[in-house]
């Protein structure tokens, strides 16, 4: 005899009240995976140049103290690393994965006769989060989102946005 450990629920002996034992179980197993919280993941990363001007003047970052980061005032380059996971709704290329990064990618591809449609310039990695959920949110509305933007893979953020 096997015993269900979650419900103290036993395997019975007599026929009849085994499938019905069973069914119980595969009903419980269809739950599981129907309240499951489904997401995808991908990464992609974009080389960019940005810099925090007030950190020049700024008596808390030029501090002249080990703690001094006014060089982060001129212009300097990051690759910049994404990693922006999506939630979806069914086990089966919901967002495929590939489609899904082609498409994050091209939003910061420069095309002929076109600006980029998010440039990085200047911002800082929250910024930059922030705005590529914009993106995200309207082509792919009502799912929660996340994303982490990282300078070089040191540093960055992380930002849970809950689906709206
Ligand atoms: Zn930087």
């Amino acid at each position: 005899m096997t015993l269900d450990e979650t419900t103290n629920d036993p395997e019975p002996e007599r026929y009849y009240d085994w499938m019905l034992w069973k069914l119980r179980q595969e009903d419980k197993k269809n739950m599981k995976l129907n309240n499951a919280e489904r997401s995808i993941w991908v990464t992609f990363s974009k080389e960019g140049v940005h810099c925090y001007p007030a950190a020049l003047n700024d008596p808390k970052l030029a501090t002249g103290d080990w703690d001094d980061v006014s060089f982060l005032g001129h212009p300097h380059r990051h690759i910049f690393h994404f990693r922006v996971r999506i939630e979806v709704f069914h086990d089966d290329r919901d967002i495929e994965f590939i489609q899904f990064k082609r498409w994050l990618e091209r939003l910061y591809q420069q095309t002929e006769g076109t600006s980029e449609v998010l440039v990085l310039d200047h911002k800082s990695c929250e910024m930059i989060a922030d705005e590529l959920y914009e993106q995200i949110s309207t082509r792919h509305p009502g799912r929660f989102v996340e994303i982490e933007v990282s300078e070089d893979n040191e540093n960055g953020c992380s930002i849970f946005y809950p689906k709206s």
